[in-house]
Parts: C-alpha cells; structure tokens; sequence
C-alpha cells in the first residue's frame, strides 16, 4: 500500500527562488542556481517546528539564504548537508556565520569535484536520530552518487531527503571513483526496506510514491548495465562511441 504524507502537494513543480511549504512542517526553499544540472535550482528545506533545521542550503546568494531563514523563523537550529557538491554546501557557512548554527555533514572526499569552502562541524552517524523542532531526523548513508552522501529522513512523515541520491524527472550522476553505481544499487536497496512514503529530492519536484520510484530507478539502471554487457559481448574491439551507440 502507498502511504502518502498529509498536505503535501507531491507534482508541484519548484520554481527558481520559489518559497512553498510542502507539509505543516516542511518548507521548500529553491536557490537561484538554475542550470542544465540542478535544472530549477538546488531545493533547501527546512523542517521541524520552532527552530528547525535547514538541509542543503545550496549556493551562497544572500537573497536566498535570507528566504531561507524567513520560512525558517529567523533562526536555525542545525544545518545538514546531504554531501558536499559545489551545488548544495556553500550556503552552509554563510547560514553558520549568521545563526551560530552547526554544520552536520560527512567529510568530503578528495576528488577534485566538491565545494572547497565545505567544513563541517559535526559528523553524523548511519542511524543516528536528531532531533527537529518535535520531529525526528534519522541519517541515512547512501553512497553510491558521492562516498559521503547522505539521506535524512523525517520519521513521522516517512518523507525522505533525498539529496542527490534520488531526483525528480532524470537520474543521477556517477563518477568513479568516488562515486560508484554498486554502492548506489545498495543503498536503494537499502531504502526499498524502509518505510518510506513521499521522496524530497535535491532537485525537482516531491516524488508521490517512493517504493516506486525506488524500483523504477533500479530497474533503469539495471537495464541500461544489461546493455552495456551485451554490447561489449558483441564486439571483439571498439571504441567507447562505438558501445555507447
Ligand atoms: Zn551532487
């Protein structure tokens, strides 16, 4: 059975600098860093009642990080950075320097493709629950599209963070060697296990039903391997065109 999560409006297309509170704790904050990549722009969210925390606040426009802070009360009680994509991190300092809020994120690997101004002040554990203004955050390691991704999910909801790991409307890039498509196969099954209702992506729209989309995402990239394989198996010597053809 799909569960869904009360309020939300899943389809509603995010809109560059657009402000929209999904759910009555959840509010949906688009940083204007549109682009072929991050499409309408990095979505920030803001969670939890009171003082809640902000997740991914994207890039480091002042006018966005102020909305951000306006849906938020004025304050922040934690900042969570899903990874440390130039497209999702900056933002975090600047919100720090104002709030005196702390940075929870993993390291950031060292492959030349992560946001330079990237410190977190804390780590966060697989598992490990924070708390959000009332509501519960749980941490959710999903490497597979960076090696310090993570995903949060708000328990009372079942609504997922997604991050990068999951997007509305296309996948997601993997980029050996830091990134690896086993590690991503294994985290989505990992998450096909939990209960989950509604997926909050980095980029794009909320995505209704997340054991489909889960599915449909695995048995995508499972297909375009399948293919792959019987390329190389029908050629004794080619180029990488020739295969991706
Ligand atoms: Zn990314």
């Amino acid at each position: 059975m799909t569960r869904t999560v009360a309020g939300i409006e899943p389809r509603a297309l995010p809109e560059t600098g657009g402000v929209r509170q999904l759910h009555p704790a959840v509010w949906r904050v688009v940083a204007p860093n549109a682009g072929p990549l991050p499409g309408p722009g990095t979505t920030t969210y803001v969670g939890g009642g009171g003082r809640p925390v902000g997740i991914d606040p994207g890039c480091t426009d002042a006018d966005h990080l102020e909305r951000v802070l306006e849906v938020a009360g004025g304050a922040v009680d934690r900042i969570l950075c899903t990874h440390s994509h130039p497209d999702h991190s900056p933002g975090a300092a600047w919100l720090r320097e104002r709030t005196g809020a702390m940075v929870f994120g993993l390291p950031a690997p060292d492959d030349g493709h992560q946001d330079p101004t990237y410190r977190p002040d804390c780590g966060l554990d697989d598992g490990q629950r924070i708390a959000a203004g009332g509501m519960t955050l749980q941490v959710i390691h999903t490497p597979g599209h960076a090696s310090n991704h993570v995903c949060f999910l708000l328990e009372e909801a079942g609504l997922l963070f997604t991050g990068d790991h999951l997007m509305c409307g296309t996948t997601v890039i993997i980029i050996p060697p830091d990134g690896s498509m086993r590690l991503y196969l294994e985290s989505l099954a990992r998450l096909r296990a939990m209960p989950l209702a509604s997926l909050a992506p980095g980029h794009g729209a909320v995505i209704p039903d997340a054991a489909q989309e889960i599915d449909r995402v695995v048995r995508h990239r499972l297909a375009r391997e399948d293919k792959l394989v019987r390329a190389l198996g029908s050629r004794r010597a080619a180029t990488l065109e020739d295969v991706l053809l």
